[in-house]
């Protein structure tokens, strides 16, 4: 296991997506579904039905503000802590993440 010891590498996340009309990977759900619009001109819909398996790697961490369950993706988890919780990704993190050096509460 890697420890996250900078907001760079927790704001990357934890999950990979992939196009599988091409090589192109990334950390973001955001990043593919851009990738797919612009590269490929394919609806991100149409193209979540077409290839549902583009989360090769999906790992979820619980919100340290209410204990549900979030797509350890760094758009997933930033809608998720600003919308409930009116907190950045990055305020998240300073609050919950640097505080402790292990986050490893269940
Ligand atoms: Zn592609
Ligand atoms: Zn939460």
């Amino acid at each position: 296991m890697t420890n996250i010891d900078s907001f760079e590498e927790f704001s990357r996340g934890r999950c990979s997506y992939s196009c599988a009309m091409c090589s192109f990977t990334s950390s973001e759900s955001l990043a593919l579904f851009k990738h797919v619009k612009e590269r490929h001109g394919m609806d991100t819909a149409v193209f979540a039905k077409l290839y549902p398996g583009y989360a090769v790697a999906k790992v979820k961490i619980t919100c340290a503000e209410c204990g549900a369950a979030v797509t350890f993706d760094p758009t997933k988890l930033s809608l998720h802590t600003f919308n409930k919780h009116k907190l950045t990704l990055k305020a998240y993190y300073n609050k919950h993440v640097t505080n402790g050096t292990s986050n490893n509460a269940s």
